[in-house]
């Protein structure tokens, strides 16, 4: 499967939760940041909470302690691992940031295994405090994207543009995108006929996708849990996708039963729009 890049969101997609809010959640930080929201864009929030948190004594090794208890399921790590000894190239496009995913992958051993990490910055201060900057500095100018679901900081739709490009020269010829999020819909609709769209059923991705705003070109194969991601990216590497059911996102978005983990196939959603 040389020619497949695969591209993961982070949290709530390779990570079980929200690493911005596990962090501020096991310091106590909720309502806090709550107020911080009121006033300030996440990115900006997040950068002023650290530095709260650092004015009240909490050092880096705490803050390190807690990310490595992130749940991340082994069926995740396998579903990583395999992908990547199947000869995929493996990236991530998150809205956390490069410590809290690098304290993370390190400590499961997964660090090498993505090519490249798009997020943004951070790093420790001569004092010890966690700076959190914008991948994108929108105090100087918008990223361009008037979509209305990326965050200021990030447009994970940009970024998917230049990964196509430079998968195109290399002669690779498909992508396969998992996310979550509202951040993970503008890049879905930069996927082709050729690419594969794996969002997570009933999280925010997946409403969007079901309010059919906008033309949708990619595959969707939905995953509920680690167990079904696994499975269904696993297929889609070895190219078992054309043995799956096809249904409508009619049937899919207002479906009564949720999917179980224990169906014995991953359903396809053909857009018809
Ligand atoms: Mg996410
Ligand atoms: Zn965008």
């Amino acid at each position: 499967m040389e020619g497949t890049m695969i591209v993961f969101d982070f949290d709530k997609t390779i990570i079980d939760c929200d690493s911005d809010n596990w962090v501020i959640d096991h310091f106590g930080g909720t309502e806090r940041f709550d107020g911080l929201l009121l006033t300030f864009p996440w990115n900006t929030a997040m950068d002023k909470i650290m530095g709260e948190f650092h004015e009240q004594g909490k050092s880096i090794e705490e803050i390190k302690e807690i990310l490595i208890k992130a749940p991340l399921s082994p069926h995740t790590i396998s579903a990583i691992k395999s992908a990547y000894s199947l000869g995929c190239e493996l990236r991530i496009v998150s809205d956390a940031n490069i410590f809290f995913i690098e304290t993370i992958l390190k400590h499961h051993g997964l660090m090498n295994y993505f090519s490249e990490i798009n997020t943004n910055p951070s790093y420790v201060d001569n004092e010890g405090r966690l700076r959190i900057s914008p991948y994108h500095d929108f105090t100087i100018s918008s990223h361009g994207c008037s979509l209305g679901t990326c965050p200021p900081n990030m447009c994970k739709g940009l970024i998917i543009e230049r990964i196509k490009k430079s998968m195109y020269k290399e002669g690779k010829q498909r992508l396969i995108y998992l996310g979550d999020g509202k951040g993970d819909y503008c890049p879905l609709l930069k996927l082709s006929e050729r690419d594969q769209m794996m969002p997570r059923r009933n999280y925010p991705v997946w409403d969007l996708i079901c309010s059919k705003q906008n033309d949708i070109n990619a595959q969707m194969y939905d995953w509920a849990d680690a167990e079904g991601l696994e499975r269904v990216l696993l297929r889609l590497v070895n190219g078992n996708s054309s043995s799956v059911q096809l249904i409508s996102t009619d049937a899919t978005c207002h479906a009564a039963v949720p999917v179980t983990s224990h169906e014995a196939l991953p359903k396809v959603l053909n857009v018809t729009n």
